[in-house]
């Protein structure tokens, strides 16, 4: 069963799975195991250590920006509006189900808890409990969002992981260096 939003697309003619080819927003996508994804983040942790998650962190908030500068572009949405497209896209990619827990327009602060989260359960079951969370993927793609969102320079730190322990995962995103 699909959800109103991918409805949405479908009827808008945004989404579209045909000829071996996934296509949402008239951009081409992969669907990907996040095994993978928890597996290639190891052992890039073990190479590289912090600098490894900080490349994870990056290549995620380039991604997350310039995905949600084109959907601004062709939506003409902005602020609340973007923010609820945004945040349902990535509840479609399988990131979680989102919370929007303090959103401050001023400061260009939100704190946003995302509850089954596949990427942390996963490592989870791979490599046990950490003590510290995980999330390096997740964490950049919303910077990346919410500088787009806030149109400032913010970044976004991932507070709580189920694989610390915790029941949900809580992201900070506000101004300032990482
Ligand atoms: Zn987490």
């Amino acid at each position: 069963m699909f959800s109103p939003f991918v409805m949405k697309l479908q009827y808008a003619m945004k989404f579209d799975i045909v000829d071996g080819k996934i296509r949402v927003l008239d951009k081409d996508q992969v669907m990907i195991s996040p095994e993978i994804l928890v597996e290639v983040q190891k052992e890039i942790e073990n190479k590289l250590g912090e600098e490894g998650n900080k490349i994870i962190y990056n290549v995620a908030k380039k991604q997350g920006k310039d995905v949600l500068e084109y959907c601004k572009q062709i939506t003409g949405f902005q602020k609340i509006k973007l923010q609820t497209l945004a945040l349902d896209l990535v509840q479609t990619y399988g990131f979680g189900k989102f919370e929007v827990i303090n959103l401050d327009w001023d400061n260009c602060s939100v704190i946003l808890h995302v509850h089954n989260s596949i990427i942390c359960k996963k490592y989870t079951e791979k490599f046990g409990h950490v003590n510290k969370p995980i999330n390096y993927f997740l964490s950049g793609l919303l910077a990346g969002i919410y500088n787009v969102i806030f149109e400032n320079n913010v970044e976004c730190m991932e507070n709580l992981c189920t694989a610390s322990g915790n029941l949900y995962c809580e992201f900070i995103i506000k101004r300032g260096e990482k």
